[in-house]
């Protein structure tokens, strides 16, 4: 019973068995007493594979060992090539073409190697040798006998003399005049220092090559040539289509969950198809039916479930549904339009009342 349509009657004496369980013994198969109406739910996909072939010029990195391995063909519409095993997956075919593949040097580089581009084959970047004080800025701080200079103030007629606090700093003896206690410490009146970066070499080795002043060139891999050849590519596409009668409107009776679905699984496009298809289904389905140009392979799949609409003329309230689970004909009931119709105008009086009593406690 399970995986067979259920007639009128089945439908009606499961709804009967319903109303019954609630108290309620009705005979719903008298004239005028209920209305079945069929609303089956169907899904149908079909994916296809549709081979396509094609040639391309190709080149690739290095020597040519691996793809003297590939299979080779020299008429590429007449190579076979079987049906892929699934139709929903890609599938792509790499081949040579016979007397194509052939090495030539890379013409941007010389073995592989090419200048380097950020020291521009120097090894190193220019740096500066030494490098303002960072304690003095190389100001009149530098010496306060001779500002850095080597000839002392006195001789340069400039009157005073620096102020000393308590706190200050230890002077040093001055490297330009010679004099005692007067030069800054860190660069003792030179007034600049030593390039910490470069050590005073005025160059920082490349970051890029390490001082070696060439790279690997990156278009050829460091092999300095390239293999080309023609590729013949057959490929499998996958070109699906569903059609499906089972929208969400139903999701709320579990069908998945619960139904017994009548499947079926094809793979010919002559293939007589499965029984169980209503004739709407038939003609929904038809236009995918014929093979498509280059299709080498398809899996039509198919999945109904009976799913009948029951009104019952002493219940106008309600509608029932029905259809085919494991345990007998599931019976799931619903409010009519009627009474949804109905309720909805209710909740929006309770609504409309609810401001009302808000604006008159507010007041
Ligand atoms: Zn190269
Ligand atoms: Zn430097
Ligand atoms: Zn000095
Ligand atoms: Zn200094
Ligand atoms: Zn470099």
């Amino acid at each position: 019973m399970a995986s067979a349509v259920p007639s009128d009657d089945d439908v009606l004496r499961a709804v009967e068995r319903r109303l019954a369980e609630r108290g309620a013994p009705v005979d719903l198969r008298a004239p005028g007493a209920a209305k079945v109406s069929w609303q089956s739910l169907f899904e149908f996909r079909v994916d296809r594979s549709i081979e396509k072939r094609h040639e391309r010029a190709t080149r690739q990195k290095g020597t040519s060992e691996d793809i003297e391995a590939r299979p080779t063909y020299t008429d590429l519409d007449a190579y076979p090539v079987a049906p892929p095993d699934d139709p929903a997956r890609t599938y792509r075919h790499r081949l040579v073409r016979e007397g194509t593949v052939d090495e030539v040097p890379c013409d941007g580089c010389v073995g592989g190697r090419t200048t380097c581009g950020t020291c521009k084959g120097r090894g190193g970047m220019p740096c500066p040798p030494d490098v303002e004080c960072e304690d003095c800025h190389g100001g009149v701080d530098a010496c306060w006998e001779c500002d850095g200079t080597g000839t002392p103030r006195t001789r340069r007629a400039r009157a005073g003399s620096r102020p000393r606090g308590p706190d200050a700093p230890e002077r040093a003896v001055c490297r330009r005049c010679g004099r005692r206690d007067v030069a800054c410490p860190t660069c003792r009146g030179r007034t600049r220092k030593v390039c910490t970066d470069c050590d005073g070499t005025a160059s920082t080795p490349c970051k890029e090559c390490r001082g070696a002043k060439r790279v690997t060139h990156r278009p050829c891999g460091g092999a300095g040539r390239f293999t080309v050849w023609t590729e013949g590519v057959v490929a499998h596409l996958p070109d699906p289509d569903e059609v499906r009668l089972s929208g969400p409107q139903f999701a709320w009776l579990q069908t998945d969950l619960l139904g017994v679905w009548m499947r079926a699984e094809l793979t010919g496009v002559t293939d007589a198809l499965p029984d169980f298809l209503e004739d709407g289904h038939r003609d929904l389905i038809a236009r995918h039916l014929p093979a498509r140009e280059n299709e080498v392979r398809r899996r039509m799949t198919f999945a109904y479930l009976p799913l009948a609409r029951v009104e019952v003329h002493g219940h106008p309230d309600r509608v029932y549904y029905a259809f085919p689970a494991v345990t007998g004909i599931e019976v799931a009931r619903r409010p009519s339009r009627r009474r949804v119709t109905a309720l909805a105008w209710a909740a929006t009086a309770v609504a409309a009342l609810v401001v009302a009593v808000s604006l008159a406690v507010l007041r």
